[in-house]
């Protein structure tokens, strides 16, 4: 049973540039990723990977299509049916996405005040993060001072915070230079053997995917021109 299943989904804006035109951002994409999986998307700047994520995260509706995670159908939803779905998914970003005014723990903690988490619990998790990410040590600092990688790791503990049974990493080590994306990789790689959890990588990098990814889509111009293992898909014919 996958966990996350789209069935000949589409997305279409309004053209920003001619009124009355549609751009398709997402065109008929069919794609199963099983729980358990690393699954990667890849593809040029403008082939549809950042429609498809907030696609599979409910942040925008389909135009036609079914979407479902973890067996509840995502297209079929009330706002606040999805914001339980949301709960469920945690997201990583490019920018990281911090808050720049709180300190490292706060920033972990964040996601488990709004799920209103008690505080004794909220502390206990929030150590159990930084322990696993290697940050120990930086729980009172804020995000300037730390490094690229740090910051990242930061993301992944509070993404995680919630215990999501699917990470969504838009871009994570896209501004990374190479030995801290390895590094970024590996935590994530340890965050799908160790907590199960099923991680769907977004990103432009071939090196990434042939890093991380058991299983991968392309998409080029919103559809899926090839998808399969990785191996298969990227091996010579
Ligand atoms: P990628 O993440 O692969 O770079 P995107 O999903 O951001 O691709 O964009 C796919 C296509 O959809 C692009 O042509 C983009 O200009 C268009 N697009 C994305 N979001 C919108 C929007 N909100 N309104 C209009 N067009 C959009
Ligand atoms: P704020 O004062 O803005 O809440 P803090 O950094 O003082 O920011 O605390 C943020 C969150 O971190 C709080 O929800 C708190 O429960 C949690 N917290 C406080 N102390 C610790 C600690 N030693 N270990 C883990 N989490 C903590």
């Amino acid at each position: 049973m996958p966990i996350v299943s789209l069935e000949n989904v589409s997305k279409r804006y309004p053209s920003p540039q001619r009124a009355g035109d549609q751009v398709t951002a997402v065109d008929d994409v069919t794609l199963h990723i099983e729980k358990g999986d690393v699954y990667g998307i890849i593809g040029y700047s403008g082939a549809g990977k950042s429609t498809l994520v907030r696609l599979i995260n409910a942040l925008e509706p389909a135009t036609e299509g079914r979407i479902t995670v973890d067996d509840v159908e995502v297209t079929a939803l009330s706002e606040r049916e999805l914001r339980a779905v949301r709960t469920g998914i945690g997201m990583i970003f490019q920018q990281f996405n911090l808050f720049s005014a709180k300190t490292v723990r706060a920033n972990i903690a964040y996601p488990l005040k709004l799920a209103g988490w008690s505080k004794a619990d909220i502390d206990a998790r929030v150590a159990e993060l930084l322990s696993f990410v290697g940050l120990s040590d930086k729980a009172r600092s804020y995000p300037e001072q730390l490094s690229g990688g740090q910051k990242q790791r930061v993301g992944i503990a509070r993404a995680l915070a919630t215990r999501p049974a699917i990470l969504l990493a838009d871009e994570a080590t896209s501004a990374l230079d190479p030995e801290t994306t390895h590094e970024v990789l590996a935590l994530l790689k340890r965050v799908n053997e160790e907590q199960g959890v099923t991680i769907v990588v977004i990103t432009h990098e071939m090196d990434v995917i042939q890093t991380i990814a058991t299983k991968v889509a392309v998409m080029d111009r919103g559809r899926v021109i090839e998808q399969g293992d990785v191996f298969e898909v990227f091996s010579a014919p």
